[in-house]
């Protein structure tokens, strides 16, 4: 992350907006909004009809972002989980730990999601823009995308629960049932670590090929990002109006407030779990915090964070050398939490209702997909298609959030890590000087 030192604003923002893509979003969104604006009925520069065709055209590289990110999402989730699994270490330690870790994810994660749940639902983002206008502009019909919402019955749940299985986990890839792909990839990968990694090896590397050539084809993706959100933001507020804007404000206003209230769940963790002094540990985590905002990356974080649990928290080595990679890989309370915003956003904007059953599958996915989100800038947001996949929700949404992903990247990465952090001192102090290296 090197970020040149300019004494003048203005070269400075150039610096920005050539080398770096968030800015040239904003950029792409802020004349987005400009052009939206002009080609709006409200200035009546451009005829209803003519303005149409314009914003038409303009939606098409949305569209495309949208379709390639669609086309790599099964293999990259699949890929990204079983590596994230595997990088937990031997077998020994899995045995020792892994189990209390794994639980201890699985709650704050749960805890993530059920405080996302209530601020989307208390706040409701979603429902300050016209949800008429808006489907229009997308071009969807309300009723078409309807999902079914099944009552929640009790009868219902043991067998939705076998149904979580797959039976033919390629029928599962080719119709993209996220949450059964999820659930393959977890059998497949507890089957590999128990497995001598002679034999795990040969999958393993090629998972790793999977990963990086998914990643490669999103970097291409994400250079579309730009014009994406120029086209859609044009669309949206020539035909929603500025409402679009407020909408997208009180959605990121959601999704901040719920991470605030997570980092205050972590503070109560470390002070009546961990027993530590809640200022001065949260000094110490100054420097992987503000690293975790400026790089959205939980993964160029990592060193950084092992080296704060060992030298300044004076964390255990076996605690923290197995809890932080684990962690940073598979344990992300903000991204949990930012996708059930998001979700809950965009179906209270597309005017779909979320029975219980869907919150419950939506919650499990979101859990799931917070586990297979690569450690990557951005990456909260590629796999949020395959929750809303899973919701009926429209995935052309995503567009709409991408224009104001950054700075919510950033956040929610500072609570990913916060939450890495927070586990390593619960665990060092649950693990009462049983250092198992010393041993
Ligand atoms: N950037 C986040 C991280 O690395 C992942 C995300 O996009 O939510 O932790």
């Amino acid at each position: 992350m090197e970020i040149k030192s300019f004494k003048d604003p203005i070269p400075q923002v150039t610096y920005l907006v050539k080398k770096k893509l968030w800015a040239q979003v904003l950029v792409g969104l802020f004349f987005g909004l400009i052009f939206g604006l002009i080609l709006g009925p409200e200035t009546g520069i451009v005829e209803k009809k003519i303005s149409e065709i314009i914003t038409t055209w303009l939606s098409i590289p949305a569209h495309l972002f949208l379709k390639i990110i669609q086309m790599i999402i099964v293999p990259l989730i699949f890929a990204s989980i079983i590596r994230g699994l595997l990088s937990a270490g031997s077998v020994e330690q899995l045995r020792t730990m892994g189990i209390f870790v794994a639980i201890y994810f699985v709650v704050t994660t749960a805890i993530a999601l059920g405080i996302g749940v209530f601020v989307a639902t208390t706040i409701m983002p979603g429902s300050f823009i016209d949800s008429s206008k808006m489907l229009e502009s997308l071009e969807i019909d309300e009723t078409s995308q309807l999902v079914e919402n099944v009552e929640f019955n009790f009868l219902d749940i043991p067998e939705q629960i076998i149904g979580l299985i797959p039976s033919n986990p390629l029928t599962s890839f080719m119709s993209g049932e996220m949450l059964s792909i999820i659930i393959f990839a977890l059998f497949v990968a507890v089957a590999m670590i128990s497995l001598p990694k002679k034999k795990s090896e040969p999958i393993m590397e090629l998972l790793e090929s999977v990963q990086g050539i998914t990643m490669k084809v999103v970097s291409w993706a994400m250079r579309l990002a730009p014009f994406a959100a120029f086209g859609l933001m044009a669309d949206i507020v020539s035909k929603v109006g500025m409402d679009a804007l407020v909408g997208l404000g009180t959605y990121m206003v959601t999704v901040v407030l719920g991470l605030f209230i997570m980092m205050l769940v972590y503070i109560i963790i470390i002070k009546v779990f961990a027993h530590r002094p809640i200022l001065s540990t949260l000094k110490m985590m100054k420097d992987p915090l503000l690293l975790a905002f400026s790089t959205s990356s939980s993964a160029a974080v990592m060193p950084v964070s092992l080296k704060t649990a060992e030298d300044k928290m004076k964390v255990k080595p076996t605690v923290s050398e197995f809890v932080i990679p684990l962690g940073a890989t598979i344990n992300m309370n903000g991204t949990a939490l930012y996708q059930i915003v998001a979700v809950f956003f965009l179906a209270q904007l597309f005017n779909i209702e979320l029975g219980a059953t869907t919150i419950l599958l939506i919650a499990v996915t979101a859990l799931m997909a917070s586990i297979g989100a690569p450690s990557a800038p951005g990456a909260g947001i590629v796999i949020l298609s395959s929750i809303l996949l899973t919701a009926g929700v429209p995935v052309i949404g995503i567009v709409l959030l991408l224009g104001v992903d950054r700075i919510l990247d950033m956040t929610r990465t500072m609570i990913n890590v916060g939450g890495d952090l927070t586990a390593c001192l619960f665990f060092d102090r649950q693990i009462k000087g049983q250092d198992l290296s010393e041993g």
